[in-house]
């Protein structure tokens, strides 16, 4: 904790939590000459952002602002207002200006080009303490009360912080190692806002199969996905999946864990059918299927397979297939090569339920929206009281959206903040 702050101080500006939102609220704050003190209670500022997007952080996307509205769901039109005032472009620029270069890949997803998290940090570390935002490392809030226009901020460990305007921005549920223990819902109950219930999103699903246990760690990048449930057939993009100890996550079954989620409300289990060759039709298939079987006669099925399909994957795609890996190319059937074909364009799983919120990639419901001003991020309750980031109510799917979400509410209460009378 630095010495220099003392517990008679008024700030202008306490911002609570060093995340995307919390650290975007103090710059913004700090860049608009307000006196900011960061209060963060691990030992650093972004511990989460470190392990976003496995370590490269996926910033944000390259997608125009009707997409991000529409990924942000019934939830979306309140975020028009941020978006609008500090959006993608204004995020890159941000952190060009500042000598971090980004690149975009597929699906508009923007990393910067260390393809390192920490260079995302380093720039925000750097910003804070140009703009001589005071930093409290290993300071946990307790409880905010305010009285005279003047918020006390009562810190564990018995100090007091004075400011005339809070920005809470203590992100949601998950992942509470990041420290984001859920510990703002709290606070902002105490202070009268409504709480919607908090819900993982963008979670892995658990499957029935013991043998997934065996694939942990392998990576499909290029398979469609189809759940059946109520009768019809719910197909996916194209896109990546990874298996895990306990079943599946990566981009496509994060991205379809909500509806999946409340699906399994209602039923026990959920088909899952992995097309692992989307870009071929059956019949292109079996023509190549054909032609390695022939130009390789003499070699073993599962050798040939290794053209196809991860290594590993290889004795459980047969086993479900039921055709033996030791025969060779040329011996396979006619009824066998089908029964390949089928599950390659049907591997299967069953769907029984979701990793619980704690490993949930964000936290869905928070501060509820009616209690928030959109224009200002100002609770509508507490004058001089702000929210940012994950602990407001709303998730969207992956792709940068989420942390987009953080920086714009961020940097619109810190601007909002600066700005009160
Ligand atoms: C594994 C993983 C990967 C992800 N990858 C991506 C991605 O690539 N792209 C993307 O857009 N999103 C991604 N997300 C989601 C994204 O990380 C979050 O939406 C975003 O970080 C939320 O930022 P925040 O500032 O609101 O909250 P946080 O980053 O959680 O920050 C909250 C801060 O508040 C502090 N704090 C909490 N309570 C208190 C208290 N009482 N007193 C003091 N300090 C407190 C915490 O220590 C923490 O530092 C990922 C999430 C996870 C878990």
């Amino acid at each position: 904790m630095s010495d220099e702050v003392r517990s008679y101080d008024v700030y202008d500006i306490a911002v609570v939590g060093g995340g995307a939102a919390g650290t975007m609220a103090a710059i913004r704050a700090s860049a608009l000459k307000k006196r900011v003190v960061l209060i963060e209670s691990n030992d650093s500022i972004g511990k989460k952002i470190l392990i976003t997007g496995k370590g490269r952080c996926n910033l944000t996307n390259t997608a125009p602002i009707d997409v991000f509205i529409e990924k942000f769901g019934r939830q979306g039109k309140f975020l028009r207002s941020a978006f609008f005032n500090f959006f993608n472009e204004d995020l890159i620029d941000f952190f060009r200006s500042k000598g971090m270069e980004v690149k975009a890949e597929r699906q508009g997803r923007v990393f910067p080009a260390t393809d390192k998290a920490r260079s995302v940090v380093e720039v925000l570390a750097r910003c804070l303490k140009e703009g001589k935002v005071e930093q409290l490392y290993n300071a946990t809030l307790l409880k905010i009360k305010k009285k005279d226009d003047i918020f006390d901020l009562e810190i564990e460990g018995g100090r007091l912080i004075k400011a005339k305007n809070v920005i809470l921005a203590t992100g949601g549920a998950s992942y509470k190692a990041t420290g984001s223990t859920g510990s703002g819902f709290r606070i902002a109950a105490d202070l009268g806002h409504e709480i919607t219930p908090l819900k993982p999103a963008l979670v892995p699903l658990k499957v029935r199969e013991e043998w997934v246990k065996s694939l942990q760690g392998i990576a499909l990048e290029n398979v469609r996905l189809t759940f059946e449930y109520d009768k019809k057939r719910h197909f996916t993009d194209v896109g990546e999946i990874i298996f895990t100890h306990f079943g599946a996550s990566g981009p496509l079954i994060l991205d379809n864990s909500g509806d999946i989620m409340a699906v399994l409300g209602r039923h026990k289990e959920i088909r899952l059918l992995i097309d692992l060759k989307p870009g071929l039709r059956s019949s292109q298939l079996e023509e190549r299927l054909l032609r390695d079987f022939r130009e390789n006669g003499k070699v073993s099925l599962k050798s040939v397979m290794k053209n196809y399909l991860p290594q590993r994957l290889i004795a459980v795609f047969l086993d479900i297939a039921g055709v033996n890996g030791t025969k060779a190319s040329s011996q396979i059937t006619q009824k066998e090569r089908r029964a390949l074909i089928a599950v390659f364009k049907a591997f299967p799983l069953t769907i029984t339920g979701a990793l619980p919120l704690e490993d949930a990639m964000v936290t869905a419901g928070g501060v509820a929206l009616r209690d928030i001003d959109p224009r200002t991020m100002e609770s509508r309750i507490i004058p001089g009281l702000y929210f940012a980031g994950e602990i407001i109510d709303g998730a969207a799917s992956s792709g940068g959206y989420n942390l987009q979400q953080a920086f714009s509410t961020g940097y619109l209460a810190g601007q909002s903040a600066a700005e009160r009378q």
